[in-house]
């Protein structure tokens, strides 16, 4: 009992992740600083490649030309302060706080979208040297959160990244290609569904490569669920 009643008064009481004053909601925001995020809220509806607002859900020029192996992109937010500067901060282990509520905003996005949930979620693996160095995957994280909230299993561990690859931030769209090939295995079951979670999609590469490969295993459709998405390169 006390340790409920110290949950609700901790809920109550807690700050504004992003300027420190009283919260006023359980995702630990103030009213203005959510109303200021920069809401992802009209995308196409393969790759979530923001697009101008209209009333019917629509797909982009590339996915029409050149349709990816994944059906759908569902990510909460544009790649835009305040966003593109915690995403980074998580990584450097400044801004772990962050990922609860950032996961929390994808779940409710996807709890508001009539739709068909995966057999499991999977997140986009890190080398293994690469977890060692920075002890935690971020997009495990987000996974982890919104597979203990919508009761779907998290699989980790079938789906590995086991090449080295340079960061794909420094990279053009082709070398991002090419960096990427190989990098990722998939051993393990042949679902069904799967959703595959990442932190942010930029160009797309990785969600890609990764998605070809789960369905040369067998994995009949593939959502992307991520926090964030780039706007298309001016
Ligand atoms: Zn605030
Ligand atoms: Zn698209």
């Amino acid at each position: 009992m006390f340790s409920l009643i110290k949950n609700i008064c901790t809920k109550i009481d807690q700050n504004c992740a992003l300027c420190h004053s009283k919260a006023s909601s359980e995702l630990a925001l103030c009213k203005n600083c959510y109303n200021d995020l920069p809401w992802l809220t009209s995308a196409c509806h393969i790759c979530a490649l923001p697009l101008i607002p209209t009333n019917t859900p629509r797909i982009c020029g590339q996915c029409l030309k050149s349709p990816p192996t994944y059906s759908s992109t569902q990510a909460v937010f544009l790649y835009r302060f305040p966003i593109n500067a915690i995403i980074p901060k998580i990584k450097h282990h400044h801004g772990l706080h962050h990922t609860s509520w950032l996961a929390s905003c994808l779940l409710n996005r996807l709890l508001k979208q009539p739709q068909a949930w995966p057999d499991a979620i999977i997140p986009v693996p890190i080398h293994s040297f690469r977890l060692i160095s920075r002890g935690f995957n971020q997009s495990s994280l987000i996974a982890r959160h919104l597979s203990q909230h919508l009761k779907i299993p998290l699989v980790l561990n079938h789906l590995k990244k086991i090449k080295r690859t340079k960061s794909q931030s420094t990279l053009s769209a082709q070398d991002r290609k090419t960096n990427l090939q190989n990098a990722f295995s998939y051993q393990g079951p042949s679902y069904n569904h799967i959703a595959l979670v990442d932190d942010v999609v930029t160009t797309g590469t990785t969600v890609k490569e990764i998605s070809d490969v789960l369905r040369l295993a067998g994995i009949q459709r593939i959502d992307i669920w991520v926090i964030a998405r780039t706007p298309a390169p001016d």
